[in-house]
């Protein structure tokens, strides 16, 4: 079973009590003062995992400069060395994988299944990195006439950056980051979220044994407003790539915003609609429903938390939906625990607003206030909730869905776009005029028509309107990694 092979690993591979230690210029760090750590729990049960370094600012200070200090020579060497080092740390994840998977689904509490799909993907993320960079393009025009130039783009890497993720996918959204820092010839200092820090960990003795230069790649551990907010104000880091809640995203902001030639990207929350209209196949709009609303216990930024369904077949939608979620989502088979005894508690007390509104629970209940033997909330489906309510209209982040009746397609669109985030959505229908018309006016960056979660590494992604700044994927995560000029030469 998961716990047993993970003690193996523990055991063979880290010691008998696990202590996540900083990564600086390739080496873990001792934490000489013992106090200075934070306990992360299980969430499956609710007892401590790991011990995690909490970084004062001296080691937040040493990495960064551990990254500076590498940046020289790792921004000059030539895209095919930068390539064939992204691919042995591919390979050698690769060969580790299912440690990995391990790990991240003890520690996130994410099913084993899902916690694979996401390292493979982790994978992908530094091949994807590797071989975009061999057949990168950039513009060249030839101006004629007497002051004949050769005019064309040069891109350089940006220095050091501060490469921050959240909880939710840990490994997968922070190599969604160090695979274009490391690609594009930047050099950074990661900062996965003090809640599951277990993969970032393992993944530095990755890049020990890949040989990775030391400096060039760096991961501290630690809390979001001391090692996080030192980071991103350290001078010398001269690029920000976040992921992580909108408030932090905003600080973040705050924190950067006298120093103007820095790098900023941030993909922060989102409350996604998912539009079912009624020329849809029944059975299957109720499984992509399903599936948008409860992966990973509802903890992913793109899952969709906000269901509008056109009324004439709303009726048969909604038991069809709750009965189907009842069946297929199960927790401790298909379903985990939410993360932590906070986010349990943040997610109750929107549970307990909605009782409060009389909302109708379809499935699923308030849980009890003190979380018994891990962080478990049931899957819920709630209808009746008004789109003034908090419930509707702020991210919850777990396993809670509203559904709603519309009438019209004009009505969708307003319903979809009533509301301050603009990240993904989710369109079902089958009138492929209707795809269109709908999906360009949805104000969201990314618009799944009849699908969910297909991501594409060359295509952009990132939200609108609070959702946060900026792009990457493939030609963009080479804007946030890369200083453009421009060279007209006579
Ligand atoms: P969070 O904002 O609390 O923390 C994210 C990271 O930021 C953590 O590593 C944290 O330590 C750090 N941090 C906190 N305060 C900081 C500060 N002042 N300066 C620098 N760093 C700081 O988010 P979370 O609770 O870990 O994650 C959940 C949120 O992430 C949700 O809102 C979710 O929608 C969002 N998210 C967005 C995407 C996306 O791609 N848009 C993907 C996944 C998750």
């Amino acid at each position: 079973d998961t716990t047993e092979r993970a003690n193996n690993y523990l055991t063979n591979n880290a010691g008998s009590s696990f202590c996540v230690q900083n990564f600086i210029d390739n080496e873990f760090t001792e934490n000489t003062q013992t106090e200075d750590w934070i306990d992360t729990f299980n969430p499956s049960t609710g007892e401590v995992l790991a011990r995690i370094h909490r970084s004062a600012a001296s080691d937040v200070n040493r990495a960064v400069d551990a990254a500076s200090k590498a940046f020289p020579s790792w921004s000059r060497t030539t895209r095919q060395e930068r390539a064939d080092m992204l691919l042995r740390i591919a390979s050698i994840l690769d060969e580790k994988k299912e440690l990995f998977a391990v790990w991240e689904s003890i520690d996130q509490g994410k099913t084993l299944a899902r916690a694979r799909v996401e390292v493979d993907r982790a994978i992908a993320n530094f091949r994807y990195f590797a071989t975009y960079i061999l057949h990168e393009e950039g513009a060249v025009r030839f101006v004629d006439g007497p002051a004949s130039t050769l005019t064309y783009e040069h891109r350089s890497p940006v220095g050091v950056f501060a490469l921050i993720s959240p909880w939710n996918m840990p490994l997968y959204l922070l190599t969604w980051k160090i695979a274009p820092c490391l690609a594009f010839g930047c050099t950074g200092v990661a900062k996965p979220s003090e809640v599951t820090s277990i993969t970032a960990f393992l993944l530095g003795e990755v890049f020990r044994q890949a040989t990775l230069p030391p400096g060039v790649m760096n991961i501290i551990f630690g809390d979001g407003s001391g090692a996080g907010s030192t980071l991103v104000k350290s001078p010398y880091v001269r690029g920000v790539s976040f992921t992580g809640g909108t408030s932090t995203g905003i600080r973040i902001r705050q924190d950067t915003v006298a120093d103007i030639g820095k790098h900023l990207s941030l993909e922060l929350g989102g409350k996604n609609p998912t539009l079912i209209f009624d020329d849809v196949d029944l059975a299957k709009a109720v499984a992509l429903a399903a599936q948008a609303s409860f992966e990973n216990s509802g903890q992913i930024c793109l899952c969709g938390s906000r269901i509008y369904v056109h009324r004439d077949i709303y009726e048969r939608f909604l038991p069809a939906f709750a009965e189907y979620v009842h069946k297929n989502y199960r927790c401790g088979e298909t379903i985990g625990p939410v993360v932590s005894r906070e986010h349990y508690s943040k997610v109750r007390s929107y549970l307990r607003l909605a009782q409060d509104e009389k909302a109708h629970f379809h499935t699923g209940e308030v849980p009890d206030e003190d979380p018994h033997n891990g962080y478990w909330i049931k899957p819920t489906v709630l209808s009746g909730v008004c789109t003034d309510s908090r419930v509707m209209r702020e991210e919850i982040f777990g396993p809670v869905v509203t559904v709603s009746p519309f009438d019209t397609e004009k009505e969708a669109i307003e319903l979809a776009n009533d509301n301050p985030n603009g990240l993904a959505s989710v369109l079902m229908t089958t009138d492929i005029s209707r795809m269109r018309r709908v999906g360009e006016q949805i104000e969201a960056g990314l618009v799944w028509v009849n699908c969910w979660l297909v991501r594409e590494l060359g295509t952009a992604f990132g939200g609108m309107k609070a959702s946060g700044i900026g792009r990457e994927g493939g030609a963009q995560s080479r804007d946030v990694f890369t200083n453009l000029r421009t060279l007209h030469v006579r």
